[in-house]
């Protein structure tokens, strides 16, 4: 067997953390390859050394002085090294460092630095060999990730390797400029080692024991999930579950690498696995509850739109010229709505309602702000009646307006729109129904 394992930042926040983590290395051989993150908080009111670096470049970026600065991140890495009893000097790579923001050498370079110093750490405390990223992980011009030559390169160097450190969040772009991913990137990197190097688990240690049912800010304790499939948790984490980067699971997934979340301050807990699929049914019906706020509904009335070929497309193609994507789409017999992101369209809006009347003459167009989207996931409501029933007597009983409804054809969820002042409220209705009640 052969393990990746990738470690967020508040797992190795302070040495011991670091301890805990070498505990868990130690523990199973088969741990070969190691992500880890860049030091996360200490404490709720401490601050990420990735957010420290981004703070020191500004500076640099702006020609002043963040010599203070600079040593404040030193502090944090001297802090774990002698924690750990390390015998081992960062004076020169600070320096670097120093010398790089000087010469403005950019954000994603200043802010790969906090996983770079972190990967050189462990690398030493665990004995493994260090991979710098830059070497291994790939971008074009354009900044996009580069799969294939990534793949090839990344696995040609770890065949021969048996254990390695490959700091998470950063690449290189073919000139050799340091590019990152977006925050909380590690994990993507965690994913394209595991893919790399054909492992059989790809383990993601954090400070949660896996995925909840529903978000703890909303509901009290909720439960945990033990089995997800890649697809249910893209569309959770598409709605907001937070835990995993939401593009993560690509590479693990067009290998069936199945994720295990863990949780590094309670090791025995066996966490969530996300995975292909499963023959397991959930505990409850439904997988997750997840949602958003801040979106606006775009309302377009027309007589006799149903019978007017390419009206859709006319409408789609105003979000588009406009640069806005859209959502969802339910449609009745002469309206369309297009729900899309308030933030976004609120910028454009008189421009994309001039697009749309240009393009598809309507007969008018009303639009609906401030309302949330919940998405109800779960592959067990394939096989169970009445699951839409249950949520819609759930929501009146709780006196919520349902405004839009939309059941993919998977039948891998259902996403209801509700006001944004609703979506507390509509969440634990539904969480009550599924999981309290197990109706
Ligand atoms: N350190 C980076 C961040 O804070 C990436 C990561 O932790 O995954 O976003």
């Amino acid at each position: 067997m052969k393990k990746v394992v990738k470690f967020g930042g508040s797992s190795l926040a302070s040495a011991e953390q670091f301890e805990k983590v070498g505990a868990i290395i130690r523990a199973d051989k088969d741990r070969r390859y190691v992500v880890p993150s860049a030091p996360g908080k200490r404490n709720s009111k401490d601050t990420k050394v990735t957010d420290m670096l981004y703070g020191a470049y500004a500076l640099a970026e702006a020609g002043k002085n963040f010599d203070k600065e600079l040593d404040d991140i030193k502090a944090r890495y001297q802090e774990i090294i002698d924690g750990l009893k390390l015998d081992l000097s960062l004076e020169k790579e600070f320096e670097k460092v120093k010398a790089d923001f000087k010469a403005k050498a950019g954000e994603n370079y200043a802010a790969s630095r906090g996983e770079y110093l972190n990967g050189i750490i462990m690398a030493k405390y665990l004995d493994y060999e260090f991979i710098d990223a830059a070497e291994v992980i790939f971008f074009d011009e354009e900044g996009n990730f580069m799969p294939d030559k990534t793949d090839e390169v990344l696995r040609a160097r770890l065949k021969d390797c048996e254990r390695a450190v490959i700091p998470g969040f950063y690449g290189a772009k073919l000139d050799g400029t340091i590019k990152t991913f977006s925050r909380g990137g590690s994990d993507i990197t965690g994913s394209i080692v595991a893919k790399a190097a054909k492992v059989d688990v790809y383990e993601n240690w954090t400070d949660v024991s896996g995925f909840l049912v529903a978000d703890p800010r909303v509901i009290d304790n909720p439960k945990g999930i033990e089995t997800i499939t890649y697809r249910e948790l893209r569309e959770l984490s598409y709605m907001g579950a937070s835990v995993l980067h939401e593009d993560a699971i690509f590479p693990v997934r067009k290998e069936g690498i199945p994720i295990n979340i863990r949780n590094t301050n309670a090791p025995q807990d066996k966490g969530t696995w996300i995975v292909e699929d499963t023959c397991q049914r959930s505990k409850y019906t439904i997988t997750g509850i997840a949602g958003k706020k801040g979106f606006c509904a775009i309302n377009i009335e027309k007589d006799g739109m149903n019978s007017e070929v390419g009206f859709g497309r006319k409408v789609l193609q105003a979000f588009e010229e406009n640069g806005i994507s859209f959502e969802h789409v339910p449609s009745g017999i002469d309206t369309m709505t297009v729900f899309a992101h308030q933030s976004e369209f609120e910028e454009k809006e008189q421009n994309v309602l001039a697009t749309i009347h240009k393009l598809a003459s309507p007969d008018f167009i009303e639009l609906e702000a401030d309302l949330a989207l919940i998405a109800v996931v779960g592959r067990g409501m394939r096989q169970t009646r009445g699951t839409a029933g249950r949520i819609f007597s759930a929501l009146a009983h709780a006196n919520v307006n349902v405004k839009m409804i939309d059941q993919g054809s998977s039948e891998l969820n259902i996403i209801i729109g509700v006001r944004n002042d609703d979506f507390e409220e509509a969440i634990r209705a539904i969480y009550r129904i599924f999981v309290d009640v197990q109706l």
